[in-house]
């Protein structure tokens, strides 16, 4: 579910519960201590939750945190600030994914998001943690379905356009989130030569007639 632009999961939601119990847990340990009354028990009971608090917002926080950058790539593609992507999440995709399964990323029509398959964000999450100005394959081709998605999003569900026009912005895009210019030329180039090819009939351009309705 996205709200306000921000992914709200199951997740999300424990995160959100636990803090409630950690403040009124604070206040009855202190209500406690001021009356001299037993607070051990409920010492135990905050650093308990204190735990369950760390693992669930380390989770959270890395979800939230790889949304924010696949996010700001798509609106830079889209060129509108009320877009978003968003990464399947291990609690409640579930459907999503099963529907949706073969596909490294997809956009239902009329959504203003994006969805990203969990092997497409953990090679994002890889690359942001790199000095980003070049990038594994791997890598390179999750900022490219990324960047393909966010297509969709702008209302461009063509396969063929959707690639001609992700391919066409990859270089500007890529550089201005870190890349090295000449690695995402080179970059470019690899993926019209060898990895185009290899997708299905429709994903593939015809880049001699785009060269030529270019010229004319
Ligand atoms: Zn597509």
């Amino acid at each position: 579910m996205i709200i306000a632009g921000v992914d709200v999961g199951i997740l999300t939601a424990i995160c959100a519960l636990l803090f409630i119990a950690i403040v009124w847990s604070i206040v009855k340990l202190i209500r406690r201590i001021v009356k001299k009354r037993d607070w051990q028990y409920h010492a135990i009971v905050l650093v308990l939750l204190l735990v369950l608090f760390g693992v669930a917002g380390y989770f959270e926080g890395k979800q939230q945190y790889i949304n924010y950058w696949a996010s700001e790539i798509t609106r830079a593609v889209v060129g509108r600030d009320d877009v978003s992507a968003k990464c399947v999440r291990a609690l409640g995709d579930s459907l999503d994914v099963n529907q949706y399964g073969p596909y490294v990323g997809w956009v239902k029509p009329g959504d203003n998001y994006s969805k990203l398959d969990r092997t497409t964000c953990k090679r994002f999450q890889e690359w942001l943690a790199t000095d980003r100005k070049t990038a594994t394959n791997d890598q390179a081709y999750a900022l490219h379905t990324i960047m393909h998605e966010a297509i969709h999003v702008a209302g461009e569900f063509n396969e063929s356009e959707t690639e001609y026009k992700s391919i066409i912005l990859y270089e500007d895009i890529m550089v201005k989130f870190g890349m090295d210019r000449e690695f995402a030329r080179n970059y470019v180039e690899h993926f019209k030569k060898n990895i185009t090819p290899r997708l299905p009939e429709q994903y593939h351009v015809d880049w001699a007639a785009k060269e030529n309705a270019k010229q004319e």
